[in-house]
């Protein structure tokens, strides 16, 4: 299929966790043809499939923005490193793998914040209807869905010690995060068909890709929407400029334009099409095409700090990291029979918790892990040189609120990430109460025995000013951002709760951009359910239209 000024139904722009399911959905009755951009490469690298590879395209600019955040003033002004994916699959072909759908209430309260048909009851068809559920389906799950979720292949000696210890120390026991009942400890889920990671390329774009109604490009840089003048005086996106291979195209829509760049990618091109914040276009000398100041407001993510232990046995993945003996040794294993510990992205268990009894449903995620790191950044991540695990205390429920903006009317130009952690109280508080209940964790009869040492942050660590210097150093982006171009019922906000742009016609923004919130867990299953919604949204109004 060619692309230079042809013209198609839809374009998706963006092919990550939700541009492949919208693509996908869109191109399924072959009756629409369907272009879908992406800015990065196609996602044949090797370490995108292995599970273990997660920590090689962490900072790998082959497959990753690597953006960087502004400096935070509440955090001794550091700066947050943002990887996200840049390749098919998007975030979903680097990220952690972990299937996490959120609290029920996450979802009822953005039908409360007027976004109908978006609560627990009415966005559960869309979970299960995008999954294939190794465990067989049920009411809460699905199975013969194009995303494969599965238990890890490997079993962790740390990851069992860690559930049995916080079962100890109180939580309940819990071994389905997934069904509505989110608090206790249990193993973790991923998006694994347990040997290979399952992106939405994978998922989505494995069947799609041979269809000839359905064009791919990568490497095709979404750079302007262009829009025209309706009949009715009404705005329309007409079509989108895009770089492919830096040459300059466009291609028309004479149906939609579907913006699934991501929490960066997609208020980034609504800006430099003129849909913002009017003064913010002028400053950059951009004309304005509709005043819209929600756009790249009310970022928000959740925040964590990691406790990180020396562990008494070599029975972690630095241990195996740090041998070229035991590297080979799995190695073989994964290449020979599908197994070992390649098959895994460490992270094996965690838990729900509420920082406050008080509270009606968790707002702190622990996240186990059976290695440990000194630092995670844009130089990457390095195991410790000793066996180690970590504890991540996560607040899910942060009062925070950023902005994307941009730096420059360069569309090739990274954007402005501020997120304004910490700002109240509470986000510190709920944090503090995290990583003393991690920390209580380990000090029990099934963990303490592999517990040499607290590296990270230390056993000095005790009072209530100590919890808070070392969550100002310490402290950083769960890499959950959303809610740049949230959608709502009032006019002020980007999307409609159909995820049509207000004011434009032709035009939707379908990513983790549009979530009014975030919810309580990791955010790609919410992502994929969100576009597996949309795609029947945008399916019924091209019927009835
Ligand atoms: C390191 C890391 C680990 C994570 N771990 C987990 C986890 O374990 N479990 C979980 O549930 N969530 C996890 N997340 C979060 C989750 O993966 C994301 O919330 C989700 O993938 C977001 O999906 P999206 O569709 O909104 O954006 P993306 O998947 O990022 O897709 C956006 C796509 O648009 C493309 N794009 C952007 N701008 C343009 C443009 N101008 N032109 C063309 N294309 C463009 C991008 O290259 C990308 O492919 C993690 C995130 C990170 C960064």
């Amino acid at each position: 299929m060619t692309i230079a000024a042809e013209t198609f139904d839809f374009i998706v722009t963006g092919a990550g966790s939700a541009g492949c399911p919208v693509a996908a959905r869109l191109s399924e009755s072959g009756k629409y043809r369907v272009l879908l951009l992406e800015a990065g490469p196609d996602d044949r690298y090797w370490w995108i499939h292995v599970p273990i590879g997660y920590s090689r395209l962490f900072a790998n600019p082959r497959v990753n923005w690597m953006f960087e955040s502004e400096p935070e003033p509440e955090l001794e002004g550091r700066t947050m490193y943002q990887p996200r994916g840049k390749v098919l699959g998007g975030t979903s072909s680097i990220n952690g793998m972990v299937y996490m759908r959120g609290n029920p209430a996450d979802y009822d309260l953005w039908r409360q914040r007027g976004c109908a048909g978006w609560d627990w009851d009415s966005v559960m068809p869309y979970f299960r209807k995008a999954e294939d559920q190794e465990r067989g389906a049920d009411p809460a799950h699905g199975v013969g869905g194009p995303l494969r979720v599965s238990d890890q292949a490997i079993r962790w000696e740390l990851g069992d010690r860690f559930i049995e210890a916080a079962l100890e120390a109180g939580l309940p026991a819990n071994n389905d995060f997934n069904d509505g009942e989110q608090e206790g400890a249990g193993p973790f889920q991923n998006t694994t068909d347990r040997r290979r990671r399952w992106s939405t390329a994978t998922a989505y774009l494995g069947p799609a890709r041979r269809r000839p109604n359905l064009g791919i490009r990568t490497n095709a840089h979404a750079t302007r929407i262009r829009f025209e003048e309706g009949p009715n005086g009404v705005r329309r996106a007409s079509g989108l400029e895009f770089l492919c291979d830096g040459v300059p195209h466009v291609a028309r829509a004479s149906g939609e334009i579907v913006v699934c760049g991501g929490v960066y990618g997609s208020p980034q091109l609504l800006l430099l099409s003129g849909l913002g914040p009017a003064s913010h276009l002028q400053e950059l000398g951009l004309p304005v095409v509709r005043d819209m100041p929600a756009v790249g407001a009310e970022l928000q993510d959740h925040f964590y700090v990691r406790l990180a232990f020396r562990c008494t046995q070599p029975i972690t993945l630095n241990d195996i990291a740090n041998s070229p003996v035991r590297k080979l040794v799995a190695g073989a294993q994964y290449l020979l029979f599908g197994k070992g510990p390649l098959t895994s992205n460490g992270i094996c268990a965690g838990g729900f918790a509420r920082s406050d009894p008080r509270l009606e449903r968790p707002d702190i995620q622990l996240n186990f892990s059976v290695w440990s790191f000194a630092d995670r950044n844009r130089a990457g991540v390095a195991p410790h040189p000793f066996p180690g695990f970590t504890i991540s205390a996560v607040h899910l429920r942060p009062d925070a609120r950023g902005t994307v903006r941009l730096k420059s009317p360069d569309p090739l130009a990274a954007p402005s990430i501020r997120f304004n952690f910490l700002r109240t109280q509470y986000d510190l508080e709920a944090l503090t109460a995290g990583m003393r209940l991690a920390r209580t964790i380990t000090t029990q009869p099934a963990l303490a025995p592999y517990v040499a040492e607290e590296i990270l942050p230390g056993a000095r660590v005790v009072s209530d000013a100590d919890f808070e210097a070392t969550i100002r150093r310490n402290g950083i982006s769960n890499l959950h951002p959303v809610g740049t171009c949230r959608m709502g019922a009032d006019p002020e906000a980007v999307c409609d709760p159909r995820l049509r742009v207000n004011g434009i016609e032709g035009l939707r923004v379908v990513d983790a951009s549009v979530m009014p919130s975030v919810p309580a867990g990791n955010t790609n299953a919410p992502t994929i359910m969100i576009a597996e919604k949309a795609s029947d949204m945008i399916l019924d109004d091209a019927r009835a239209g």
